[in-house]
């Protein structure tokens, strides 16, 4: 999606670690109508998959997750909690996963009451790093018995391996912007050329 990789090279940053910030307009400060954009997008690129259901992990990925239930009739969007509140006194899927900016491990939770074996579920989120929150979301599908149609990503940083582990285990994974490197003043894309003036072959 032209519209991203421009956005991300005029108003992301790298700040070390194969780390991009975006929070200009996804991680912090939303624009919503660049979101919906974006849901619109991963939509198209799933629209034949009889998705019924999208799931995501709070809280980065709700947004983009929201736009794309939008774009494909307004679904349900089932996010998975990363603390276990006391309201959730129905059973849950639960699985362990490793947070790539936070270095941390937390688990994530799903109700068994939003997630069955008659789901068709459209994993999105906005990154996909090393793949682990993306493999925690299959394992939370898997356990519940639904079937996973895919994963939809805004941004795969290629370099980290996590787009091509879900590929290579089955997964239809699809990525608005692929970054091949991030260093300290540049951004490389996959296959394009993109400077602060615009896209080039
Ligand atoms: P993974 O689990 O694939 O290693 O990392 C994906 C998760 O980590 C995403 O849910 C996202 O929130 C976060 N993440 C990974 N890389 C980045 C990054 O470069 N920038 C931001 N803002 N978040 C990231």
């Amino acid at each position: 999606m032209e519209a991203l990789r421009e956005r991300i090279v005029r108003e992301g940053r790298g700040i070390g670690g194969g780390v991009l910030k975006v929070d200009s307009f996804l991680n912090h400060q939303i624009d919503v109508a660049f979101v919906e954009e974006m849901g619109q997008a991963l939509a198209d690129r799933f629209k034949g998959a009889c998705v019924t259901k999208i799931l995501t992990v709070e809280s980065s990925g709700i947004p983009i997750a929201c736009a794309a239930a939008k774009a494909l009739g307004y679904l349900p969007v089932v996010f998975a909690k990363k603390a276990a509140p006391n309201t959730m006194i129905e059973g849950v899927y639960s699985t362990d996963v490793k947070s790539f900016t936070k270095e941390t491990v937390s688990t994530i939770r799903v109700s068994r009451q939003f997630l069955g074996s008659e789901d068709r579920v459209l994993i999105i989120d906005d990154f996909l790093a090393y793949g682990e929150s993306a493999m925690g979301l299959v394992r939370l599908a898997k356990n519940a018995g639904a079937h996973v149609c895919g994963i939809g990503v805004a941004v795969e940083k290629k370099f980290q391996g996590g787009g091509d582990r879900l590929r290579e285990a089955g997964y239809s994974v699809e990525s608005l912007a692929v970054i091949r490197s991030i260093s300290d003043d540049n951004i490389e894309f996959e296959d394009v050329l993109v400077t602060k003036e615009g896209e080039k072959e």
